[in-house]
């Protein structure tokens, strides 16, 4: 009861939410269903100032805090069993927009999709997308350093962020919302808090950085013969077009057969080849056109017998039903719980001899299980899942040893861009550098010495 009382004081009755009604508002489990808790309380403040206070009681009482956007992360990193959830939906402000620097400052709460939105009004993009860019905030995506589709051009959600503010596990509030581009005055104290999956700090407000809109998109999707011959072909167009390659993903046959089942609508126009891929290139030049470039790249490719087929859309409609394709790829791989879903980085030239020691591993260890893999090939991130044939732990774990083991071996990390969670930190403990760790815990340790940011998050 204390603990209610104090809570509605500082972010008001209408604010507070525990029991039946915090699960029932979707704060009992995360986006794949497969971390499910009870939080003590759920509790949604309306500034930086009410943040503050919050973590200023949680370190009075001893109260474990769990930051959570909107929700969508894929590794248990919200997971908040005996913990009070702080939801940041409620500070959604864009606090200034400055189009001649092309920056913006947003609060934590301000959902992905609407950047967009708000970006394209003034002429400009948010590079940022990903699936969950309809739910997704600013804080979640920082906290993750999310990628997604378009990282080949622009990077991952770091390379996008010039300023933090953020509250501290004691509730003091650093305020960094600088928009300098440069600026080297000691550690970079932004670039920790990104990534750290709400660990170290709560990210109130960020400085993000605009690009200028593009005028128009050459958006293809094409048929390989191998994953060497995607490479020469991404190769070629970003050379041919000056580094213009927005999107590079990867869609094999085994996917394009599921998709076909489950969304006849989205059917791949072609019979499906061993690799496929969505190509988008972009220009911000006023009446060029970026579509004949293209066209006259993949017929040279096509000659070459690099490509053997090719589909280019001729309208928003078309360019929109092939990212469908590829966006429909979370709702394709999350059929089963018993799915073992990887997210590693490999360098772009040892994505294939990835596949060529882990396809025959897997059929060791499990001859009935399936394999599905899709990802972001401009950028070496490949998104591994293997549908076991008998649902044990043992063998669960057994094949996510051998994907980070292989990964590991040819120069990969076994997290590309969904983090650390709860879902990978016995992999931090069998394959991180164990002297990065040990940096690792020793921050943790100073900024957050009672554990109370995201506990059981992260460090092995
Ligand atoms: C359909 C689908 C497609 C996806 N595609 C991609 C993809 O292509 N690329 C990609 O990178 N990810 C992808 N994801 C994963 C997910 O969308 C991203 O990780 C996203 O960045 C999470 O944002 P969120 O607001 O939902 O964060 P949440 O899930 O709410 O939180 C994620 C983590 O950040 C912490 N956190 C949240 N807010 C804050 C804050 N303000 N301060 C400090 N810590 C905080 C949480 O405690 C948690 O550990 C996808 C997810 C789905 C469901």
């Amino acid at each position: 009861m204390d603990m209610l009382a104090r809570l509605t004081e500082i972010v008001g009755p209408a604010h507070v939410m525990t029991g039946a009604a915090a699960i029932a508002a979707g704060f009992g489990r995360e986006w794949t269903g497969h971390y499910r808790w009870t939080p003590l309380a759920v509790v949604r403040p309306g500034c930086t100032a009410e943040v503050s206070a919050l973590m200023q009681w949680a370190d009075e009482t001893d109260t474990k805090v769990v930051p959570v956007g909107g929700n969508t992360g894929l590794n248990g990193g919200t997971f908040a069993e005996g913990a009070v959830m702080v939801s940041l939906s409620r500070l959604n402000r864009v606090r200034a927009l400055n189009p001649a620097a092309r920056t913006v400052v947003a609060e934590a709460g301000v959902v992905l999709e609407s950047l967009h939105d708000l970006a394209a009004a003034h002429d400009l993009a948010f590079p940022l997308s990903f699936g969950a860019k309809g739910s997704a905030m600013v804080g979640g995506f920082l906290s993750t350093n999310a990628g997604g589709s378009n990282v080949v051009r622009y990077g991952s959600a770091r390379a996008l962020c010039l300023g933090l503010e953020v509250v501290l596990a004691d509730g003091r509030i650093w305020n960094g919302l600088s928009d300098l581009h440069k600026d080297n005055t000691g550690y970079d104290l932004r670039d920790l808090m990104i990534g750290a999956e709400g660990t170290l700090g709560i990210i109130t407000a960020a400085v993000l950085k605009l690009t200028p809109a593009p005028k128009a998109y050459a958006t293809a999707l094409i048929g390989l013969p191998s994953l060497g011959a995607a490479l020469g072909v991404l190769n070629a167009v970003q050379m041919g077009s000056g580094g213009a390659v927005e999107a590079f993903e990867y869609m094999p046959d085994s996917y394009m057969e599921r998709l076909g089942r489950a969304k006849p609508a989205l059917a791949c126009p072609f019979a499906p080849q061993p690799v496929n891929v969505l190509i988008e290139t972009a220009t911000t030049v006023p009446g060029a056109d970026p579509v004949a470039q293209l066209e006259a790249a993949l017929f040279e490719a096509m000659e070459q017998g690099q490509v053997t087929e090719a589909v280019v859309a001729h309208s928003t409609a078309q360019r929109r039903k092939l990212w469908e394709m590829r966006e429909s790829a979370a709702e394709i791989t999350f059929t089963t719980p018993d799915i073992v879903d990887c997210d590693i980085a490999l360098p772009l030239d040892r994505l294939q001899p990835f596949l060529d020691r882990m396809t025959p591993r897997l059929a060791a260890l499990d001859p009935q299980a399936e394999e599905l893999v899709i990802g972001h090939l401009g950028d070496g991130n490949l998104h591994y899942t293997a549908y076991p044939s008998r649902s044990e732990a043992a063998l669960g774990q057994a094949i996510r040893a051998a994907v980070n083991e292989e990964a590991m071996a040819l120069g990969g990390s076994f997290s590309a861009e969904h983090g650390v969670g709860l879902s990978k930190r016995a992999t931090m403990a069998a394959h991180k550098d164990p002297v990065a760790v040990q940096m690792m815990a020793a921050i943790k340790g100073a900024l957050d010495p009672k554990g109370l940011l995201n506990p059981g998050k992260v460090l092995p």
